[in-house]
Order: structure tokens, then sequence, then C-alpha cells
């Protein structure tokens, strides 16, 4: 496995995609800090350790509206179904088996991230039901869910707080040595040990300042500390120099080692190492396969290799690849 994680490349250079949700995906496995509605059920169960199978089955989501919200509080609920949002994502089925690197890849808007969402219940799914290690995410409680699963966005959020304190979110009963191990794992050691008050340095605003690539790699020093066997990773919006960009990328190939992944891939050379790739296009999946087949069956997936994927070969392949398509 470690051969599929081993060119995980440069997270730079990506189309700019904002998404404010990540700032509240993030958080929901730092503080919990759910959306409204996401509750544990009573008598839910812990999620078997180790679990680290995905299944998707007949999955369906549409955002609550925000006029609802509003409305709802005027007790005007004769006007809501009207207002109702559209369907985001519309009869999802796929499973990602325990170990495997699943890539999404679609055009901007096609729901690529809500998809990712639902996995670690930022938002509930409006139809159909998402599972790990064959239970409903609805039916584990959020302690066992936010252990298994880890996130690891371009827009990681850290509390205006020591960066011990940021690091114990995702373990608190952390020892400084499993910080600082976690820590060189991300390669980002050096750099906090460099600092006056190393592991009790206040970050943020008021605080020290971490560049985007150094949040990102604290974001991994998380992610090991936790441990999850499952990995959602966001690849958008990266914009960091050459250098974070190695850095978070050698950091990311040992934080995927041995872990479910489900990636949401600009970079070709992500892409063409994914066990399977889901192509998805407003809301529905409309190809899977490897790169091989995708490019072989000439569909969007293929459209898209050319427009979007293609700057990322160097010149010399990038004819030979032309030439196939
Ligand atoms: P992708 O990640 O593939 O670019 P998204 O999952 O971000 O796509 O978005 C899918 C669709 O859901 C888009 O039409 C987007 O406008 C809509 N959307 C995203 N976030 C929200 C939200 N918080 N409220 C309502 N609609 C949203
Ligand atoms: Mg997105």
């Amino acid at each position: 496995l470690t051969r599929l994680y081993g060119p995980l490349t440069a997270l730079s250079n990506v189309r700019v995609d904002v998404m404010s949700a990540l700032v509240s995906f993030d958080r929901v496995f730092e503080v919990l800090d759910l959306e409204p509605g996401i509750t544990e059920k009573t008598g839910a169960a812990e999620i078997p350790p180790g679990s680290g199978r995905i299944e998707f089955r007949d999955v369906r989501f549409r955002y609550p509206s925000a006029d609802q919200v509003s409305l709802a509080t005027l007790e005007d609920v004769s006007t809501l179904d009207a207002r109702e949002n559209e369907e985001v994502l519309t009869g999802l089925d796929f499973t990602v088996e325990p170990g495997q690197m699943v890539a999404l890849v679609g055009p901007s808007g096609a729901g690529k991230s809500t998809l990712s969402m639902l996995v670690s219940r930022v938002y509930d799914v409006t139809g159909g039901s998402v599972l790990i290690g064959g239970v409903d995410v609805r039916d584990v409680t959020l302690d066992s869910l936010r252990d298994t699963v880890g996130v690891v966005t371009q827009d990681s959020h850290l509390f205006h707080e020591t960066i011990a304190e940021n690091l114990r979110y995702a373990r608190p009963g952390a020892t400084e040595e499993q910080m600082w191990e976690a820590l060189t794992g991300a390669r980002i050691a050096a750099l906090v040990r460099a600092l006056p008050d190393g592991l009790d340095t206040v970050v943020g605003e008021r605080g020290y300042r971490f560049s985007g690539g150094e949040k990102q790699r604290l974001a991994i020093a998380r992610l090991l500390l936790k441990q999850p066997s499952i990995v959602i990773l966001d690849e958008a919006t990266a914009h960091l120099d050459s250098e974070s960009e190695a850095a978070v990328q050698r950091a990311l190939t040992e934080a995927l080692q041995g872990r479910t992944a489900l990636v949401i891939a600009h970079r070709l050379s992500t892409i063409r190492e994914a066990d399977q790739i889901l192509v998805l296009d407003r809301g529905r999946i409309v190809e899977r396969g490897t790169h091989t087949e995708l490019i072989g069956a000439g569909g969007l997936y293929a459209d898209l290799y050319r427009t979007q994927f293609a700057d990322a070969i160097p010149a010399p392949m990038r004819d030979e690849e032309i030439e196939i398509v």
C-alpha cells in the first residue's frame, strides 16, 4: 500500500475552490461544534476499532435552506416546501474498501466536498445511508466517529491557544513525547522546537502566525496523533510555496499509509495512483474506474484530464498521453 500513497505530490498550483464550509468541517473533529440537528442517538454504538470500509447507499442530500431557518422562526411553515434547496447529491452508491484510496474528481460545484462531509457527519444525508464498517454513521457515538475519521483540508483551522492545546483536540491525553513524534512525522518539529515557547507557543491572530503550509502540517500532526482508520483529504485551495509543498507531500505520504483514504483530487499524480476514481457531475457519479480505464472511455474524465489535469504532466509525457486520448 505504501506504493499507492507514495506519489501524492504537489498540493499547490490547483484551481481555487473556495468553500467556506471547510471551517466548520474541520471544527467538527476538533471541538464537536456540530451543525444543528447533528446529534447522538441514545444507545449509539461504538464503531469497531480499525473499521476502514466506507459505503454510500443511494445517498441523497440537499442543504438546509437559510430561508427555511428564518421562516421557521416566524412560524410561516406553509411556504417552506417551495423554498427547498435543490438536491445536491442524487443517489450515490459506492464502496471504499479498507486501505483503498478513492479519488473524487469532477467540475467545481459537482458535490465533491459535500459528499466528503457526509462521512464525518458535518451534515446528515437526506436520503439513503452512509456506513462505516457496516454501521450507519447516524447510529454510532460522535466520539467514535471523530476517532475513526480524520480530515485534512487546505484550510486547517487553528485556535488562539497554544500549539499543545491545538494538538490535544486530536488526542486529549497526548503526552509531550507523542506530540513531538507527531510533529516530527508531519515535518514541522524543527520549526516548533525553534520557537521560544516551543509547544506552549500561542498561535493565531495575536500569537504566532503559521503560514498556510505550516498550518497544514500541523493538521497532519493532529492526524498522526489521532491515528484514524479513515482519512479525508480535500486538496483544494492550496497556496503553498514549493518548499512547503514538498514537506506537506512527505507528511501526507506518511499519514495516509495503511489507511482508507477519500481524496478530493486535483492533482493528476494523486488520481493516477487511486484504486478507484469516482467522477462526479451535478451530484451524480457519472463514471468510475481507474485512470487508464476512464481515459479509454473518452467521457467526462477524459475531458477533465485534457482541460484540468494535463498541465500537471511534464511536457514530453503530455504529448504521449494525448495520443492515447
Ligand atoms: P465541489 O466540492 O465539487 O466543488 P460542493 O460540494 O462544494 O462542490 O458544492 C456542491 C453544490 O452544493 C454546489 O451547487 C454548491 O453551490 C452547493 N453548496 C455548497 N455548500 C452549500 C451550502 N452551505 N448551502 C447551500 N448550498 C451549498
Ligand atoms: Mg469542493
